[in-house]
């Protein structure tokens, strides 16, 4: 089932993959084969590869059949439309692409059987700024925690106080998940995406990512959720930006650092297994402070405490640590 370089794709432009995908018929094609699929089967373990040998390609008649309408020469001819891009042949038929088994999956991920929301409902999590019950909801395929006392950490868009988070998170993670279980897998889903992205590697398309600082320079939260002007409780937010594929993510400079090495290691050694992508590293986010130490270069500050200890972290303008310092409670150095 290997493709020889002659079967390789050749090049096709956004404009063009609009324009192939503009069609029932080829919707229809690619639902067939993603129908078809088993993702269970060794074959399709390492797809396209020799890794495996076996052929799971679903022959012509059985696409045919499956698609169930148009004469077989304009069946061809959609067919053909979509083939090296979306759908690939094989000795034994047709399987979708890397980019079709995409286009079938963005589908399925925004599929919904019933109205896809829950109530607010409060969650066994408690505030990291006053302690209190989060509550959680889910709306317009975001999940949202807020606190059920305090001002949070976040303004939402009419200024309102109380947001802590609020995550994308497709409608099928709500299947068999209960509003706590949606919770933790929202954060997890994001959260994973979100150390990708500092890693410099798009969670979406795999491209290059453009990350920069976004600083709010007449920051003043007061003792509200957000500051009237950024609308968060936190300066120094970090953006980042996939131009291959528009996919984008911002968050506090303070969680994006808790993915280093040097963090977790700290943690480690005061006995805290610090995972990344949990609501223990958000609550953890809270505590961290950030500072501008320099403009030019741009240099930031972070540090993140533990017990009476602290991990003092000096980043440069790519957010690489450039100094990491730890200062124990016996010794302060400066
Ligand atoms: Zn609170
Ligand atoms: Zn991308
Ligand atoms: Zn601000």
């Amino acid at each position: 089932m290997t493709a020889g370089a002659a079967d390789e794709p050749t090049t096709l432009s956004p404009d063009d993959a609009f324009a192939v995908l503009g069609n029932e018929t080829r919707f229809e094609i690619i639902r067939t084969l993603w129908e078809q699929y088993e993702p269970d089967d060794p074959a399709n373990v390492v797809k396209f590869s020799d890794l495996y040998d076996g052929d799971a390609a679903v022959t012509f008649s059985e696409l045919y059949d499956g698609v169930g309408y148009g004469d077989t020469g304009n069946f061809n001819y959609h067919l053909e439309q979509l083939t090296d891009h979306f759908v690939r042949r094989t000795d034994a038929g047709y399987e979708l692409t890397e980019a079709g088994f995409e286009i079938a999956r963005a589908v399925v991920a925004g599929t919904v059987r019933e109205h896809p929301r829950f109530d607010a409902t409060e969650v066994d999590a408690n505030c990291p700024r006053c302690d209190a019950p989060v509550v959680v909801d889910y709306e317009n395929h975001h999940v949202s925690a807020a606190c059920s006392r305090c001002s949070g950490i976040w303004q939402n868009a009419d200024g309102e106080d109380g947001v802590l988070f609020t995550f994308s998170f497709p409608p099928t993670g709500l299947s068999n998940r209960t509003p706590q279980d949606a919770f933790h897998a929202a954060l997890a889903f994001n959260l994973n995406r979100i150390r990708s992205f500092i890693d410099g590697v798009c969670p979406d398309c795999s491209s290059v990512v453009e990350e920069s600082l976004d600083v709010c320079e007449d920051h003043d939260p007061g003792d509200r959720g957000g500051c009237p002007r950024c609308h968060r409780q936190h300066a120094i937010e970090v953006s980042e930006v996939c131009h291959g594929c528009k996919s984008v993510a911002r968050g506090p400079l303070s969680i994006a650092i808790l993915a280093h090495p040097t963090v977790t290691s700290f943690y480690h050694d005061h006995g805290i297994e610090h995972r990344f992508a949990s609501w223990e590293t958000f609550r953890r986010g809270q505590s961290v402070e950030v500072a501008i130490v320099d403009d030019d270069p741009l240099r930031s500050r972070v540090t993140v405490p533990c017990e009476d200890d602290r991990l003092r972290l000096t980043l440069d303008e790519s957010l690489s640590v450039v100094e990491a310092i730890r200062e124990t409670s016996s010794v302060r150095s400066y």
